[in-house]
Order: structure tokens, then sequence, then C-alpha cells
């Protein structure tokens, strides 16, 4: 059995620049790197005829040389190589730069096999630098060949050999990870076959049948675990049980506002949790804007006065300050204790809040990962609550609990998947939806746009700041990056502050600033000092300025669907008729349908299941921004038969081995653990 845990830099081919790559790349181990699947693959096993070859493609030709190669000499270190070939419908000229080695590589009158990149201008034919096989070799050509996601100075061509030599050692001895009786009753491919497969297929069915058989297995490993982890949940000891006598609706009646049916609907929910004596374990999902915050609140109003400790748990500093005081502002005349804790605060603060907190002294504790160290220690949690969870893994969620006696958890996210989904990706959780917006919400209007409307956009900024509002900026970028071309925030603000908007208050946000040059540069947002902010995506979260009324994304083709409408929500949260300005780059269907699905609806459920849709496999723009659990090959679009199939599959096997310990469970018991292994125990 191959070592897959062996370090990359043993593999052959791995030296220190490479392995420095291929960490960028997220490949540390033997098993990242076999496990490290195409984007795509391309076909060059069917061959064209030159006269048909068309300009800008790349293509596989067979050709014989008419010539001997000839050496050209540019100047010193720098000699290009052509060399003339035909086939019987025309000739084709074939250069190639320093390649010393090739000079004597090809023969008169032999036929060859050539792969690359069309030149072709007035009839003219070039290729240039292609791979190439002598007639009967498949070694570049002839072949189904795999195309990796790759990072600078890390060629497609290197990173394919590393990987068949990382493939060469595990020489087919891997152990399965699926037991038998599943491989034969679904009639999926062995392991071994599977992972060479996907890589380097001999053909497209052959590949379909990997993909199909690791699929499977990604998806009913999570499957698995999460039911598993349900199960636990269920069997675990007594969770906390709430005081009944404490009403939720003595905070409610204080509210400046009526709450939605929405809210009171979850709030009976999260309710009957808190009193039951069994733990809660709450997946609260409402759009942006929605009022999750106030839910939050009147839960952790009726957990501290029953007598227990709530922690609230935010993914920035920005946010957990905003948190701050809104609970603060709320539970005032109450009597409730709330306090801060996030990495910027002063030693002694922080000491003295960790002092009290442990004698009971302060009820709400408010923060950020900060959170999560291990000298934060409660008296006696009771409700743990973590907002925008998409950012933190089930792992923190879990480290966070684990600081009280099976304490309730509310786990909050303004990422709407559809339900169906939903129910299937966070089997361990129950879930409650606020699928209504206060009443008092306006529209936001949002317009797609290209670099060409830039004067017009930023006139109707400037019309906006001086009838009193403001404008949010996002840029994809901190700085300008020679690799990837978008605008940045740096250089945005310098252009801004001194030339377009010299007139206004600019300012910019990124994460790399302190957390208190941030949070110094929100507070005067907040306060009106600030007209313009551009911004990177840390402004994404919950950020509340019920003044700003436009936000324009630049590069917005650069961004997941859920994250725009994520910023979108920005604005729109005060009484001003706002706007959303999506500057996009690109003219590709898929760009402009994208940002048609953000014009044509603001409904963030409508927008989710766009967005799985009109994202391909292994796409860009990642599962990440959903919040759902990141996949290798499984695409929950493309996947969701399987995705279906595997549930029924995952609730038969545990229903019959709750804990997998039957003989023929054994490696899907192994499967669980060595993927999930830090947030189960079975
Ligand atoms: P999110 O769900 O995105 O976290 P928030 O909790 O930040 O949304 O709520 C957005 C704004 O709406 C806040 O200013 C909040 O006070 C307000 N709000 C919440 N519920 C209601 C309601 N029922 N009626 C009016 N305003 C509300
Ligand atoms: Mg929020």
């Amino acid at each position: 059995m191959p070592d897959l845990l062996k370090e990359v830099k043993f593999v052959k081919g791995v030296g220190p620049n490479r392995v420095a790559l291929l960490n960028r790349l997220g490949i540390y181990t033997l098993e990242d790197l076999i496990t490290y699947y195409p984007r795509t693959h391309e076909d060059r096993s069917i061959p064209k005829k030159i006269i048909d070859l068309l300009h800008g493609e790349e293509a596989l030709i067979e050709a014989i040389p008419v010539s001997r190669m000839s050496e050209i000499k540019i100047r010193r270190n720098f000699t290009m190589y052509k060399l003339i070939v035909r086939d019987d419908t025309g000739t084709c000229q074939i250069t190639w730069y320093n390649q010393t080695y090739l000079k004597n590589m090809f023969k008169v009158g032999e036929k060859y096999k050539f792969f690359g990149k069309v030149n072709k201008k007035f009839n003219k034919v070039d290729m240039i630098s292609p791979v190439f096989d002598s007639e009967n070799s498949l070694k570049n050509t002839g072949k189904i060949i795999p195309i990796y996601p790759t990072t600078y100075n890390l060629p497609q061509n290197t990173l394919r050999k590393i990987i068949e030599n990382g493939l060469a050692e595990i020489d087919e001895k891997l152990e399965d990870t699926l037991p038998e009786y599943l491989l034969s009753k679904y009639n999926l491919c062995d392991l071994n076959n599977a992972i060479k497969q996907i890589h380097f297929p001999d053909n497209f069915e052959n590949f379909n049948k990997a993909r199909k058989r690791l699929v499977f297995e990604e998806l009913l490993s999570m499957q698995l675990a999460l039911l598993s982890l349900k199960s636990q949940y269920e069997v675990e000891s007594e969770g906390i049980s709430l005081d009944k006598n404490v009403k939720m609706s003595e905070l409610i009646d204080k509210l400046p506002f009526r709450l939605t049916k929405a809210q009171l609907r979850v709030l009976e929910e999260i309710d009957n949790d808190l009193e039951s004596s069994k733990p809660m374990n709450r997946l609260l999902q409402g759009d942006v804007g929605s009022g999750k915050t106030v839910v939050a609140e009147i839960a952790a109003y009726k957990a501290v006065k029953s007598g227990y400790q709530v922690a609230i748990m935010a993914p920035t500093a920005i946010l957990a300050t905003q948190h701050l005081e809104s609970f603060t502002s709320l539970l005032d005349d109450t009597g409730i204790k709330c306090e801060l804790l996030i990495s910027g605060i002063s030693k002694k603060k922080k000491e003295d809040i960790l002092e009290r907190l442990k004698n009971g002294e302060i009820d709400i504790l408010i923060g950020t990962h900060a959170l999560l160290e291990e000298n934060v220690v409660f008296k006696n949690l009771g409700l743990v609550v973590t907002d925008e969870q998409h950012r933190f893994g089930v792992r923190q969620r879990s480290t966070i609990a684990k600081k009280g006696d099976n304490p309730n958890v509310l786990v909050m996210t303004a990422t709407p998947i559809p339900r169906t989904l939903a129910l299937i990706l966070y089997g361990d959780l129950d879930i409650s939806i606020i699928d209504e917006l206060p009443p008092n919400r306006k529209k936001i209007d949002t317009f797609p746009v290209t670099k060409e409307m830039d004067d017009r956009v930023n006139n109707f900024i400037k019309e906006q700041i001086d009838s009193g509002r403001q404008a949010y900026i996002v840029c994809p970028l901190v700085e300008d990056s020679e690799e990837i071309d978008a605008r940045s925030v740096l250089e945005l603000a310098e252009k801004y502050k001194n030339v377009v908007f010299k007139d206004y208050k600019v300012e910019y946000l990124h994460g790399k600033m302190k957390p208190k040059e941030k949070d110094e540069i929100m507070e005067r947002f907040k306060n009106k000092e600030i007209d313009i902010l551009i911004s990177t995506t840390v402004i994404e979260v919950g950020v509340n300025v019920p003044n700003a009324n436009i936000m324009v994304i630049e590069n917005a083709e650069r961004f997941g669907l859920a994250q725009l409408h994520q910023l979108r929500g920005r604005v729109g949260r005060g009484e001003y008729k706002s706007y959303c300005i999506l500057k996009y780059q690109g003219n590709s269907d898929v760009i402009r349908k994208r940002m048609n699905v953000m014009k044509a609806t603001n409904d963030g459920f409508i927008i989710s299941e766009k967005d799985l849709e009109l994202r391909g496999t292994g796409e860009f723009f990642g599962t990440k921004q959903h919040g759902l659990p990141e996949f290798k090959i499984a695409n929950l679009f493309e996947d969701m038969q399987v995705l279906k199939l595997v549930q029924s599959i995952a609730i038969e096997i545990i229903g019959k081995d709750p804990k997998l310990e039957k003989e023929e469970n054994k490696k899907l018991k192994k499967l669980v653990k060595n993927k999930f292994q830090d947030r189960i125990e079975i």
C-alpha cells in the first residue's frame, strides 16, 4: 500500500521551487497530488488536415517534414528552429525556440504528429512550439490529455508530468475505499482504475465511469458523516433546557418595529428547541437584510434570563463590533452585560474580560475567532450563535460548543441555498428559514455595465452624494497584480481621491489593514465622515449603514452570484432608493447571463439556484461562497441525481449500522474518519 501522506517533495520531478508552486495549488502530499483532478480534457486523438486548420485553435496534424530543420541564430542564446511539413492537403511551418535537442530529431519523409496552436495568416499556416510524437508513439499526442487548473510558473506539461509520476508511485496499489458490495451493486469501477482514468482516460467512456465512482464516493462519505453526526446529537446526554417562564415576548414587545411573520415563526421553532432538553442544533437561513440579528438577540435574552451565558461569533471584527452595538442598544435596560472580544483589544482589557467571563459577570460575549482560544472559559455557556456560518468550518462550530456542556447552537447564514439541497447538505442540522423581508424595504435597482460607462456611473455617484447619500465601491484585489487583470482598491483609491472624486471624501478598506484601522474607517463611514468607501469584500458580511445607497462592484464577473448578492445587500437598508452597479469585463455568454440574473431578481434563493445552474464542473467560481462543503469533484447541480441516490443509501446504511461497526462497513468507517476526523466520533 503506497504511503499517501508522503510529502509531495519526495515525488519524482519535484524540487524545492516546485514544492512551493504545488503548495500554492493546495497540494502537500502524494494524496493531494493524485486527487488534484483535471479541469477538463483535451482530445488529441483526432488529427485534422492542414487545409482545415483554423486560426487560433489548438489542433493535431499528421505530417511529413519536406526538408531538414533550419536553424536561425537570432542573437546569442536565442535560436529559432524551423521545420516545413506537409500532408496531402497543404504545408505548414513549425517553429521552436532554443530547443537545441530538436535539431536532428526529424527525418525527412517520415510521418510525425504535431499538436499545437495554429497561426493562420493569408493562408500561410504556422504552428509554434507544438508537442509532437513519431507516427506510432502516444507520448504527447494521440490520446486524451488532462488540463489542470494551474498557477503562474507551473506549466501545464510540468504539472501533468508530476502527476503522472505520482500515479506511477501509486502503481495501482491503492486499497479501495468503498466496500465490494457497493461497487458491485451500483456498478462502480474500482479506485485504482478510477484514479488513473480520471487523469489519463483511454476514452471518454472510461473517464465518465471514473468520475461517476469518485463523485459517488465523495458524496457518500459526506452523507454518512452528516447522518452519523445527527444521530450522535440525538443520543448524546441531556442538553440544557431553558426556563419556560422567561418569555421571548418580554423583549419582542420592546422592539421599535414589528417582527415579520417569518421571524415570529422561526423564533417559535427556536423557543421550542431551547425549552426542550435536547440540545438545539439549528441552521437559520435568511436572505441579507431579513433580520436575523434580532432573532439571535431574542434567543440570547431568553438564555441569559434563564441563567446562562451566550457566545456570539462573527467572522470579522467589523461585524462583531456592529453586533455589540446592536446587542447593547437593545438589551441596555434589561441589565444584561455584553462584552466584545476581538484580537485587536489590549492585553489588560482582554485579561479583565476573561476573568469576568469565568466568574459569570459577563452574560453575552461577542467576538471573532478569538472566542475559540483555549483561555476563553465560560462559567455556564447555554447558547452559541455563529453568524454568517459559511466563514467558519464545522470544526470551529464544535470547538466553541465544547466550551459548554452541550449548549444550544444556532448557526446563521445569509447564503440561501435551495431547500432540497439544504436538507441534504446540512443533514446534521435542523433548518429554519426567514423567507420574508421587513416591509419597509425598497427594491435595489441593479445595472450591469461595461467600462465605457465609467463616466456616467461616476457622475451618478456624485449626484447621489450631493443629495446626502454614500457609496461603496468593491474591487476584487487589494493592490495591482501582474497576473490578474482586475481593479484594485489601492489603485482606484489613488485615482478617485486625487482625480475623479477629488472634491469628495474618499477612503479605502481592505483585509490587510490592522483591525483598529479598519474599525476606525468603518466608524467614520457610519458617521458620514466618508462619502465613498473603496474596499475589498471585507465589507461583504452584515455591515449596516442605512444611509449608503450605492454599491458599485468592479470586475463583477470575478465574483460568484451568491457573493454579489451579499454585497448588494449592503445597500437598500434604509429609507432611500438604492442602486447596485455591476461593472464587468468580457463578453462570454455565461458572464452576461450571470449579470442578467442579478439584474432580474433580488431573491437570494433564485440567485443561488441560477448560480448552481450556470456554473460548470470545476469552474472558477468555487462552492466556497455558498458555504457548502467544498468538493473536489462533485458538482451539486450536475450530480444532483447521485446526491439523492447516495442520500438514500446512506440512510439505509446508518439505519442498520449507526456506528459503522459491521465488518462489511469497515472501509466506509475509515473513509468517513479520514475525511471528517475532526468533527465526528464514530
Ligand atoms: P441580516 O439578516 O442580513 O443579518 P439584520 O439582522 O442586520 O439583517 O437586519 C437588517 C436591518 O433590519 C437592521 O437594521 C434591523 O434592525 C432591521 N430589522 C430587522 N427586523 C425588522 C423588522 N421586522 N422590521 C423592520 N426592520 C427590521
Ligand atoms: Mg447579519
